[in-house]
């Protein structure tokens, strides 16, 4: 039998928009109520994911005051009752994970259809750690850059036609999102490159599938590039530093090759005069996962491929800490300084 639901919770509130010291712990919150379609989830592992930044600082747009937070896993505590037919899998009690909004709390009210049960045998850390870096990763990979399924695959041959494996570059390769990648794309054949900030980040993005790592710190991006590819450059380069590295991909990138600029770390992309992409017919993508799971049916089938993966140990999450939510503050100066490698968790 699951205790009654509390009326007030603790969680993290963003009244308005600014530097870390605008996350504001708060002990007298007002839990979420129901609505229809919904799951009350009492949050164990919070994910702290770059995005959550950009709506810190408004560089992304949100309403105030906001609870933030893009994912989570704890357990389901109550469902609203047209839960109890639409989704017979997700009752008070069942273990879930989920991609949605306000995770920086106790209790987040998630629509069903955006949660999913974990399964026996994975960690809800390590649920909580994986869920939006790993589908990132896996629809990225599939969808915006193009490669084929690793079984669906003519041996060696990804679908941009090379005959080893298109060449594929990760920036921030080190990062929660870029050790997803490495991994994702060295399954699906790719000959990967990862770039990391320093030796311990470039060692750790190497131990995760990148077969070749250089250190944007101390080397020469671009330069090491041409030499490791033979001067033909990178088919696809997977980019969420954006304004740092924007100019140097359109340098790296093949002919024909295909940009995937996916995130801000280092600074939103200023306007792409598009004329220069036909000098090489570059495909220049911006996407964001929640526009590749939009459909349950989408959502179901790369969460299921996701755990799949992560059960059968051939792809690894790397936690650098777990901090408590109180302290999301210091988990985000770490992230926007640079001092992380892999997932940063919050205990709720
Ligand atoms: P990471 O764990 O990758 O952390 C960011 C890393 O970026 C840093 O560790 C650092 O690695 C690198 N970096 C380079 N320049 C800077 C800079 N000026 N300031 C801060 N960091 C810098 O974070 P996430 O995995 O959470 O996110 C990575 C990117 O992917 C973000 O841009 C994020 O928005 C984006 N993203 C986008 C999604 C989408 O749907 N579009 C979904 C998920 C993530 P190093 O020291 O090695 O340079």
């Amino acid at each position: 039998t699951m205790a009654p639901v509390p009326k007030t919770m603790s969680g993290i509130l963003i009244e308005e928009t600014g530097g870390v010291e605008v996350l504001k712990w708060k002990t007298d919150l007002p839990v979420p109520e129901l609505k229809e379609g919904e799951i009350l989830v009492r949050n164990e592992f919070v994910g702290v994911n770059f995005i959550d930044t950009y709506f810190r600082t408004g560089l992304y747009k949100s309403p105030l005051p906001l609870i933030t937070g893009k994912e989570a896993a704890g357990t389901i505590i109550a469902a609203h009752p047209s839960v109890h037919t639409s989704d017979p899998s997700l009752q008070e009690g069942t273990c879930v994970a989920y991609v949605a909004d306000h995770a920086y709390a106790e209790l987040t009210a998630v629509g069903a259809d955006r949660a999913a049960a974990i399964p026996a045998g994975l960690a809800t850390d390590t649920a909580a750690a994986s869920l939006l870096q790993g589908l990132t990763a896996l629809t990225f990979v599939r969808e915006a850059a193009g490669l084929a399924r690793p079984g669906d695959q003519v041996k060696g041959q990804g679908q941009l036609g090379v005959s080893e494996g298109p060449w594929a570059l990760v920036h921030a390769a080190a990062g929660g999102t870029g050790l997803m990648l490495v991994q994702m794309l060295a399954a699906h054949g790719a000959r990967v490159i990862g770039t990391a900030g320093g030796e311990a980040k470039c060692a750790l993005a190497r131990g995760n599938g990148a077969q070749w790592v250089v250190d944007s710190k101390s080397e020469d991006v671009v330069g090491r590039v041409r030499e490791i590819t033979g001067g033909k450059g990178v088919d696809v380069i997977f980019d969420g530093v954006g304004k740092a590295t924007f100019d140097g991909d359109l340098e790296m990138i093949a002919r024909k090759g295909t940009l995937v600029v996916f995130g801000n770390a280092s600074g939103p992309v200023p306007p792409v005069d598009v004329l220069k992409l036909g000098a090489k017919n570059i495909k220049l993508m911006r996407p964001q996962l929640v526009s590749y799971i939009v459909t349950k049916e989408e959502r179901a089938a790369y969460t299921k491929e996701l755990f799949e993966l992560l059960l059968a140990g051939k792809v690894k999450v790397k936690i650098h800490e777990v901090y408590p939510l109180k302290d999301v503050g210091q988990a985000h100066s770490d992230l926007e300084g640079r001092k992380t490698a892999g997932k940063l968790l919050l205990k709720v």
